[in-house]
């Protein structure tokens, strides 16, 4: 069932501001909504917007992969301690872990893309699978400047790829800068892995600070010079790799359903459709 079509909503103004939007999302879906943040710049200031907005009366997940970095544990209890919000905490299958890692060691990601989708798979993507069928709508921190494949990203969509769950990406249209300038201004707490030159974050083994003149995101699995680089929360591998990733996650999670036929209607779907 595509979720957000059993019960029709008015989207806001594709012009609404990020406060606005949040704040709709808010009043809308209640407590069938929830931000999902790494504890990235951006997600730091959806949080702070989203605490303000309700008074602190939001859900808050996020994945803990096995692998995240001791600077975003530290993050995760000053958030709770400043906003007084609960972090609920989702982490993959041990048994999948387990599987995976039993057959393909410890460190699978650095020998070929598809051994990377499937670590991204196994410890980010199907938890956040399950969680999100129990969610009508997920904020998320994506902005548009943060790489070529985020540049059309909508304010809010409705999620193909997680059977219709409303997508809601306040930041979208928001600069760099202005991400910063309301950290500072507001002096939301931070990710210090940012002050080492990270520009961004996600697990541990997977990210390094970039220079100057490098993407935002190259830091992201840096080893790999021609894949996308997105972990499949956002995007799923298509072509050659999908095949052999497949083949390698069927290996590891013998349940689950190739990406074709888990996501049906993802090539029918239209960008800009009502909800
Ligand atoms: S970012 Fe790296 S360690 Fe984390 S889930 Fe993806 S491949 Fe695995």
């Amino acid at each position: 069932m595509i979720k957000a079509l059993a019960r029709p909503v008015t989207p806001p103004p594709s012009d609404a501001a990020a406060e606005e939007l949040l704040a709709w999302g808010i009043s809308v879906f209640g407590s069938r909504l929830a931000i999902c943040t790494s504890f990235q710049a951006e997600g730091m200031v959806i949080i702070d917007m989203a605490a303000r907005l309700s008074g602190g009366h939001v859900s808050v997940f996020t994945i803990d992969t096995g692998r995240l970095s001791e600077e975003t544990q530290t993050l995760i209890g000053e958030v709770r301690e400043r906003y007084g919000i609960e972090i609920e905490v989702i982490f993959p299958d041990a048994t999948e872990v387990a599987g995976m890692v039993s057959r393909h060691g410890p460190n699978l990601f650095r020998d070929s893309v598809a051994k990377r989708r499937m670590c991204c798979e196994v410890r980010k993507v199907r938890p956040l699978q399950r969680k999100l069928a129990d969610l009508d709508a997920w904020v998320v921190g994506l902005r548009r400047g943060q790489s070529e494949t985020r540049r059309d990203i909508e304010k809010v969509s409705l999620d193909a790829k997680h059977e219709g769950v409303t997508k809601i990406c306040p930041l979208a249209e928001w600069t760099h800068e202005e991400v910063w300038d309301y950290i500072r201004r507001h002096n939301v707490p931070y990710h210090l892995l940012y002050d080492q030159g990270y520009t961004s974050i996600g697990c541990a083994p997977c990210t390094r600070a970039t220079t100057g003149s490098e993407d935002a995101r190259a830091g992201r699995w840096w080893w790999e010079t021609d894949a996308t680089k997105e972990c499949g929360l956002h995007l799923s591998p298509s072509g050659e790799l999908k095949r052999e990733f497949d083949v390698m996650l069927h290996e590891v999670v013998p349940q689950a359903a190739p990406l074709q036929s888990r996501y049906p209607f993802f090539s029918a779907f239209r960008r800009g459709g009502s909800i």
